[in-house]
């Protein structure tokens, strides 16, 4: 059993990767409000305005969709992951839904999330400002 000195140091992130992890947390706060907004700050399933939260259809471990907006849902807590039927509490409950609501989505989603990560963080800040200026009217 390896003694607790010989335990590695933790390895100090460089500059570059806290820059990189920085910038992906921003781009997710981003997403998130856009997705927000781009549903008029509604629940897409009951209407409601209370606890809203941003809902990937698609894991965000899935990086390629992890900040495209068509893979959020802007949803309550109870329809995010408190009610039974709810995106996280009945996957087959809100696929139905999905189906029925945004039938685009859903296939754009089936075979988007196949495709390869193109690392391009610059590309995807500036689609998520510009949907954001779209979406406020700037
Ligand atoms: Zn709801």
């Amino acid at each position: 059993m390896p003694k607790l000195k010989d335990k590695k140091p933790k390895r100090k992130l460089s500059q570059e990767s806290k820059d990189r992890k920085n910038l992906k947390i921003r781009l997710l706060n981003l997403w998130s409000l856009i997705v927000k907004q781009k549903a008029g700050n509604q629940c897409e399933i009951c209407r409601g305005g209370k606890c809203l939260q941003s809902h990937h259809i698609i894991t965000k471990r899935n990086l390629t969709l992890k900040w495209d907006l068509r893979n959020g849902v802007c949803l309550c807590a109870n329809c995010h992951t408190l009610n039974n039927l709810s995106a996280h509490g009945d996957p087959l409950f809100f696929t139905a839904w999905l189906l029925e609501h945004r039938p685009e989505d859903y296939e754009y989603l089936r075979v988007k999330k196949n495709e390869r990560f193109d690392k391009n963080y610059e590309r995807i800040e500036q689609e998520l400002t510009n949907n954001k200026n779209l979406v406020e009217g700037n």
